[in-house]
Order: C-alpha cells, then sequence, then structure tokens
C-alpha cells in the first residue's frame, strides 16, 4: 500500500485527499500548520462541477452537500462594465455542439460533445464558429450570441429558479449548472467523505531533503518518508521550493497580484440571491460579488505595483459598510507557475502550482484534471506535459478576456498592451503546430466571442465554413429555435431562487439560521 503525505489541509488538499481516498487503498497523510492560516476563498466553480463531484467524488446528488456546505447554483456570469463601458451581459456555458450532431434532434439527441468542449470533428467547426461565421456582417451583439447559444443567461441574473411550477428542471440536466461554494464549509466536507486511511497531523514543514536514492521531508517533528509527496501547501509552495527542476516561471506578462476579499450578511436574501457570479471592471482592475445561499463573497482585484492598496481597501470598504461578517483581509501572490508540477515523487496541485489572477478562478477545474489524471495512472513525463498545455491555455483565457476588453482604465489600457492581432490571427487559423488541437480549437472560439462582447470590427476575418447546404440551414433554424426556447424557459421559471434552495436544499432553514450553523 502506497504511503502518500500531502502538506497542506486547505481546499486543495482535502479535495486531493478525499479524491485519492475515494479512487486507492493509499494511506494517507495530511499535514497542515497553524502558522500558515488557509486562504478560504475560492468561491466559484467551472462547469465541471456536479461531473467532477459524481466522478471524482463519488457523489450521487448535491443535496447534502449544498446543506452542509451553503453552496448556491451558479448558472453564469454576470459582466457588468468589463468588456465594454456601459455594458452588462449574462450568460451561462455555451453550446458546443458540432453542427452535424443536430441531424440527431429527434433521435439520439444527446449532446455527445457536451463534456468535451475541445472536441473537434473533422470538416465540423461546430455551431459557435457557425455563428461567428453567419453573422460576421451582421448586426447581431453579444446579446444575440447569448440567446442563440446560450440557455441559462436568464438565471444569471434574475431572482428565478430553473423549475417549472411542478418543480421539474426545465434546463438540461447535468449541463447548465455549476457552484457557488465555502471553501471553509467545503473542507469540513470532504474531511467527512474519507475513512480511515487518512490521518490528518499538525505539523510544519521545513522542507525536503533530496539525493539520488531518497526523498525525506522535513518537519519541526522531525523526518517523514512516504513513496509520494504532495503540495497543496497554496502560495506557501514549501515542497516546490525545494525541487530545483520544478522551476517557478512568471507568465511574463501584466497581470493582478492582490485582493482584498470581505464576506457580507444579505439583508434581503429574496432579491440579492441570484445564479450569476458578478463581475465587474474597475479602473484600477475589477471586483468580484459571489451569491451563496447564507452570504456573499466580495472581493476587489489589482495590481499593487499600479495601485495603492489603500485606495483600493477604501473602495471595498464603502460598499460592504454595515454588512461586514469579517473586516476586509488583504491576500497577496506572485503570478507564477511551475514548469514541471511532477519530479520523481514530488508533486505539486492546486495553487501552489499554478496561479495567476481570481478570474482564473476555476483552479478547481484544473486541479480536477489533475487529480483524474493521477487515478489513472499517467506518468510523471504525460502529466507535466498536459500541465505545460493547460497553464498555456488558462494564459490565453486571461489575456483573451482582458485584452480584448475595451473598458477604459489604467488597468485595462496595460492589459491592452498584451492585444497583438497577429498571434490571435494565427491561433483563429489553427496554424500555431506546437499546440494541442483542442486548445486551440477553444481559444479561436473564446477569441472571438471575446471581440463580439467588447464590438470589435469583425468583418475583415477571414473565416471558412466547411458545411453543406443542408446542415448550415440546420445550423440556422437551431439559432431560432434556441432564442424561442429561451423565452419559454423563462415563463416556466420558479419565481424566487431562494425561496428554491430554501424548501429543496435547506429544509426550510432560512439564510440567517444557515449563516450560525456555517459559523459554528
Ligand atoms: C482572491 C482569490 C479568489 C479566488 N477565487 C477562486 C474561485 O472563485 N474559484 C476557485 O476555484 N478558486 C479560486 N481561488 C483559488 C482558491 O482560493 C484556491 O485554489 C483554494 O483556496 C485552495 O487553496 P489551497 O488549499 O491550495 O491553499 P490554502 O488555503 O492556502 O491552504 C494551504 C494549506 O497549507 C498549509 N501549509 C502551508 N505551508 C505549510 C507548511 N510549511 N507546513 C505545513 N502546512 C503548511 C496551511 O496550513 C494550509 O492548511 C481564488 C484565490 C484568490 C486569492
Amino acid at each position: 500500500m502506497k504511503k502518500v503525505v500531502i502538506v497542506g489541509g486547505g481546499f486543495a488538499g482535502w479535495y486531493t485527499a478525499a479524491v485519492l481516498n475515494k479512487h486507492t487503498d493509499w494511506q494517507i497523510t495530511v499535514l497542515e500548520s497553524k502558522a500558515y492560516p488557509r486562504l478560504g476563498v475560492g468561491e466559484t466553480l467551472g462547469w465541471s462541477a456536479p461531473y467532477d463531484w459524481s466522478r471524482l467524488l463519488g457523489l450521487e446528488n448535491d443535496t447534502q452537500l449544498m446543506y452542509e456546505t451553503g453552496s448556491s447554483y451558479k448558472y453564469g456570469l454576470t459582466a457588468t462594465n468589463f468588456y465594454a463601458d456601459n455594458t452588462s451581459y449574462s450568460y451561462g456555458k455555451f453550446f458546443n455542439l458540432k453542427a452535424n450532431s443536430l441531424a440527431r434532434f429527434y433521435s439520439e439527441f444527446t449532446y455527445p460533445e457536451y463534456h468535451e468542449p475541445w472536441s473537434v470533428r473533422e470538416n465540423d467547426i461546430g455551431l459557435q464558429q457557425a455563428w461567428f461565421y453567419f453573422n460576421q456582417h451582421t448586426k447581431k451583439d453579444f446579446n444575440d450570441y447569448i440567446q442563440e447559444l446560450n440557455e441559462t443567461s436568464y438565471f444569471t441574473s434574475s431572482n428565478s429558479a430553473p423549475y417549472s411550477r411542478d418543480n421539474e428542471y426545465v434546463l438540461r440536466t447535468q449541463e447548465g449548472w455549476s457552484y457557488h461554494i465555502d471553501a471553509e464549509n467545503f473542507i469540513k466536507f470532504l474531511k467527512g467523505l474519507c475513512d480511515s486511511n487518512v490521518v490528518l497531523k499538525e505539523n510544519k514543514v521545513l522542507g525536503l531533503r533530496r539525493s539520488v536514492s531518497e526523498t525525506v521531508l522535513l518537519t519541526s517533528n522531525g523526518p517523514v518518508e512516504a513513496d509520494l509527496y504532495i503540495d497543496c501547501s497554496g502560495f506557501q509552495r514549501v515542497l516546490v521550493n525545494s525541487v530545483k527542476e520544478m522551476e517557478l516561471t512568471d507568465y511574463n506578462m501584466p497581470t493582478t497580484n492582490s485582493a482584498w476579499v470581505c464576506p457580507t450578511r444579505y439583508d434581503d436574501p429574496h432579491n440579492e440571491i441570484f445564479g450569476g457570479t458578478q463581475i465587474f471592471g474597475e479602473d484600477w482592475g475589477w471586483r468580484f460579488r459571489v451569491n451563496l445561499y447564507h452570504r456573499a463573497g466580495n472581493g476587489c482585484v489589482f495590481d499593487s505595483t499600479q495601485t495603492d492598496p489603500e485606495l483600493v481597501k477604501r473602495f471595498i470598504e464603502t460598499y460592504t459598510k454595515d454588512k461586514q461578517l469579517f473586516p476586509p483581509k488583504l491576500i497577496q501572490w506572485k503570478p507564477s507557475y511551475v514548469k514541471k508540477p511532477w519530479v520523481g515523487n514530488v508533486l505539486a496541485l492546486g495553487i501552489s502550482s499554478y496561479f495567476t489572477d481570481p478570474f482564473d478562478a476555476p483552479t478547481f477545474d484544473v486541479h480536477s484534471r489533475n487529480l483524474e489524471d493521477l487515478i489513472k495512472g499517467v506518468t510523471a513525463d504525460e502529466f507535466n506535459q498536459k500541465h505545460e498545455l493547460v497553464t498555456l491555455e488558462r494564459k490565453y483565457r486571461l489575456m483573451y478576456n482582458f485584452s480584448t476588453s475595451k473598458r477604459s482604465g489604467t488597468f485595462w489600457d496595460q492589459q491592452r498592451s498584451l492585444f497583438d492581432e497577429s498571434i490571435w490571427l494565427d491561433i483563429m487559423h489553427n496554424r500555431l503546430d506546437n499546440i494541442d488541437s483542442r486548445l486551440t480549437h477553444n481559444w479561436y472560439q473564446m477569441y472571438y466571442r471575446m471581440c463580439v462582447a467588447s464590438g470589435y470590427d469583425r468583418t475583415n476575418i477571414n473565416l471558412r465554413l466547411n458545411l453543406d447546404q443542408p446542415t448550415q440551414d440546420m445550423v440556422k433554424a437551431f439559432f431560432t429555435y434556441n432564442r424561442a426556447r429561451n423565452n419559454f424557459i423563462k415563463s416556466q421559471s420558479w419565481p424566487n431562487l431562494y425561496d428554491w434552495l430554501k424548501n429543496n436544499r435547506f429544509n426550510g432553514e432560512d439564510h440567517t439560521q444557515v449563516l450560525e450553523r456555517m459559523i459554528q
């Protein structure tokens, strides 16, 4: 039986422990030290969450999880003054169906490509690209794109829940939601999933002693030996710092490095809770608000080399005044990633392996993919190769979202300096041969989507469409259908999300009762 030591008892450490415990018979020791408090943030998850909960943690449904952690549903994002001044967009996960899949609309229309957003089918560019192609010269804007390629937008900005009067889910099951979570309560939940093969010890880790024949963990209570050492120590990177081959690298781009975070209570949860993670562009950076069931999470993200933290602190103080559950806390980091997260029997997971900007928050998604690979038994080389692609993917994701924005302000001016059209066009036309095609495919869509959101002139881009006429007609009909479906869904919804959650996930407990339970 393998002996594994996980350094770090934060979200990353316990997620790793719970997943490995579920899928292996390994003996796992989690080490944490009170000298290093947990981050305690990380509230909005990516689209793979329901899928990850079931396949990695073995959860059959989310009822217990939500009740114990105060989680709420996330149907998407509301971006205000983010892609351009005076704009507000609400959108969820975009369909990535292949146009040819529509042929099975009446028979086995099971959205086969839905789980793998990057899948490419030869000669089939997919619905998103088809939309760009058909609307390159029209006046349709990002809101049209959302209506024709997304079904959850209504629930990201309204207080309704996607359930009919008969309490039937009106969206596609498994596909259309994610979660807003409370990282601290989630840790308790994850601990509860572990059996006696997992033990927790308070022990300060000092580093590693490595030689050709052995690796030993050095701690304040003496040396510890194991078959595998996993660094989940967050920004401390206590193992990464002892392994020279892991090599810490920065992203070579201007990014943020600080955030003020502050949880707040609700005055009127009926009106304040809705299913969208809110993001707002500000002159100095951006801010977020995440609505859990029992409280909201708020954060202001900026670059302290450009903006005085005191200025941002005053800003967050102003709008959280009278509602703060705790005073604002400043979190700072060095935007960076390790080149090789797996060297010998040392592995870095979570934000000890990479972190740039909380906009790329779904750190959790990458962590889940990493754990899946670990369980599958991929080699360290394969793992590191994928990691390189994923970090590149995340970097491009950030660049697309920030540098294509037309928002005014010093932070955005700096981000726009990254905009290099020749790189974008290369990616668009799949000419970057050193990049895995599934990633290229994803970037292509994301880039174009961001340009539509920011209102770029899209007429001069050379798009190709290799679909025959009947397929093209089917695609156009689907866009019309989806727009009508969105209206239909709206007419079917349950009037209030908070009430729905209270009755269906929280046993009738209101937000104050759940808050009391959570802070005990
Ligand atoms: C502002 C902000 C917003 C974010 N938003 C999101 C989001 O919306 N969604 C998302 O998925 N992610 C988000 N993240 C990332 C998310 O917070 C982290 O991925 C998550 O909290 C996991 O953290 P962790 O467990 O790696 O680190 P931590 O919570 O910092 O835990 C580190 C653990 O390591 C232990 N430790 C450290 N050094 C030692 C040592 N020497 N010896 C022993 N133990 C040690 C500590 O005691 C602690 O238990 C955000 C991050 C920030 C900064």
